[in-house]
């Protein structure tokens, strides 16, 4: 076992790692664990949402642009590292862009994990993090970066898998990853975030709120009854309570896809604890037998202290 903990997360984007899992990555940083963020592309097929960053420049490089918001969100949760996997952004479910050869949804799968399992073979992560099989929200690069996880997870400690790899100067060694988590997409927060707006208790942006929760309303059912079909049960909470105000700070610098107006933003600290006290996982594959429930993403891998 390696003295150091490390943790990879692997998303589709700049921002899911931040949105999903960011107290996490936040209380896991302050412990001292390796982080490491993988994103599968650069997102540059986001929409530029602040009227202010909406300028020809960034518009002509919003890959460029998120990765620069990716750069100083992490460095909001703590020292993490990341990198990009090296394809474009897909775009959104039904767009003629998931036709696009370089992009992640049409890359060989194949190579894809080839490119993971080299990363987890350097820095030997004993926990994974992705999205969940249906994407969270479907997206084809989330759905494509969970996949591609379960494969680099299943192959990293075969020495027959890329075994190229093991060789030459630029040679790494398998390594067998202990836990493979997604991320559970929490749609019973939503519910309390009604309760919220219905009975008052947001002061700021209320039109803002009214208008989100009314529009929650009908896709919330037809969301819950989707995902609830195919995601894992919640098996691990993590408290994040203590880390909101970072994880908010960091959501912060996603400008170009959350201005600073956005609903997300319109909660006090309170109200954010109230809704979001920890960020849930799903445990996919164990090499251990863990004991469900888990309140530590890392439980049965910590080296017990000298007594
Ligand atoms: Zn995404």
């Amino acid at each position: 076992m390696s003295s150091q903990l490390c943790l990879l997360c692997v998303h589709g984007h700049p921002d899911d790692e931040t949105f999903h899992a960011g107290g996490a990555l936040a209380r896991y940083a302050a412990e001292g664990v390796r982080i490491l963020v993988v994103t599968g592309t650069r997102g540059e097929l986001g929409q530029i949402v602040d009227p202010a960053l909406n300028t020809p420049a960034n518009r002509a490089d919003v890959g460029a642009l998120r990765m620069a918001e990716l750069d100083r969100a992490l460095a909001r949760l703590g020292q993490i590292e990341h990198r990009w996997l090296g394809y474009r952004d897909s775009g959104m479910l039904g767009s003629g862009e998931n036709e696009n050869r370089e992009s992640f949804c049409q890359a060989d799968v194949g190579e894809a994990v080839g490119r993971l399992v080299r990363i987890i073979r350097e820095v030997k992560p004993q926990v994974l993090i992705t999205h969940n099989e249906v994407g969270g929200d479907g997206h084809p690069d989330h759905v494509r970066a969970a996949l591609v996880t379960r494969l680099a997870f299943d192959r990293a400690g075969d020495p027959d898998a890329y075994a190229n790899q093991l060789f030459g100067p630029d040679a790494v060694v398998t390594w067998v990853p202990d836990k493979l988590y997604e991320s559970v997409v929490q749609y019973g927060r939503l519910e309390k975030l009604r309760r919220l707006v219905r009975d008052g208790g947001v002061v700021r942006a209320v039109p803002l709120l009214l208008r989100a929760a009314r529009a929650w309303q009908p896709s919330h059912e037809r969301e819950r009854s989707r995902v609830a079909a195919t995601q894992g049960v919640t098996t691990a909470r993590v408290d994040v309570r203590p880390w909101l105000a970072a994880r908010d700070r960091a959501l912060r610098e996603f400008r170009s896809q959350m201005a600073p107006d956005n609903v997300l933003f319109a909660f006090t600290p309170g109200q954010r604890a109230r809704i979001t006290p920890t960020e849930d996982f799903s445990l996919r594959s164990a090499r251990l037998s863990p004991q469900a429930p888990e309140d530590d993403l890392f439980a049965g891998l910590r080296v017990p202290s000298a007594p």
